[in-house]
């Protein structure tokens, strides 16, 4: 095999290796991941506004039932000197009875707000049940996601090994300055350094050739470094 014939198979491995390159990147199963990821990251920002917003609940009925905690204590002390024998005076007497009427009205208060603190949290921890369920069906999507696509990169990067252990085989036979030529046209002419003359047509850019060019290329020996003068790349001939 002449050299341009193995620069033509170290083409076509490149080809193979850049499409292999190309669909590992775009999975579909990525696009979908991603989108799902983003879905995930909507639910965690309502899941903190709800718990935000139960947390404010929570904290409130905290307050009011450290207040009821200490008007019961406070109504306790004054019920107890009221019946300890040491107050006799009946007007001082019925000041405590109505002081222990007073609190017993704002205890009685405090209660229904600390009932309304919970009916109020009621269906926000329905929300935060439903945003969770919501968020572990995103989960379970992720991660049945990610194992596909872990499993299509095992087998892509399977055939990408073998691809470019043969590219390597190949452009070892490959004269260093041909080789150098091809992968400086690659980086430049979309990856494709190479290309083979297709009837009077360049196999690279598909174009005809002038007639007196094609000329010129038949007339050449058949490892004679050819350019396409349209494009630029090699032509195999
Ligand atoms: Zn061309």
């Amino acid at each position: 095999m002449g050299d341009l014939d193995t620069l033509l198979v170290v083409q076509q491995h490149d080809t193979a290796i850049d499409q292999l390159e190309h669909r590992r990147a775009h999975l579909p199963e990525r696009a979908e991941l991603s989108d799902v990821e983003e879905r995930i990251a909507g639910v965690e920002r309502r899941l903190a506004d709800v718990g935000a917003r139960r947390e404010a609940i929570a904290e409130r009925q905290g307050r009011h039932e450290h207040e009821i905690a200490a008007v019961e204590a406070r109504i306790g002390d004054i019920e107890k000197r009221m019946y300890s024998g040491t107050v006799s005076a009946s007007r001082e007497l019925q000041a405590m009875a109505a002081e222990v009427e007073a609190l017993k009205s704002r205890q009685s208060s405090l209660e229904d707000q600390v009932l309304a603190a919970m009916e109020e949290a009621e269906p926000v921890d329905d929300e935060r049940a439903a945003l969770t369920g919501e968020r572990s069906g995103h989960d379970a999507d992720a991660e049945r996601l990610r194992a596909v696509i872990a499993e299509a990169e095992v087998a892509i990067d399977a055939e990408l090994e073998v691809e470019r252990a043969a590219r390597a085989e190949a452009a070892a036979a490959v004269p260093q300055d041909l080789l150098a030529t091809y992968e400086r046209l690659r980086a430049k002419l979309g990856g494709v350094g190479a290309a083979r003359l297709v009837g009077s047509s360049c196999g690279g850019c598909h174009l005809m050739l002038p007639a007196t060019e094609l000329d010129r290329i038949k007339k050449a020996s058949a490892d004679a470094l050819v350019f396409c003068d349209q494009c630029g790349r090699i032509l195999v001939h």
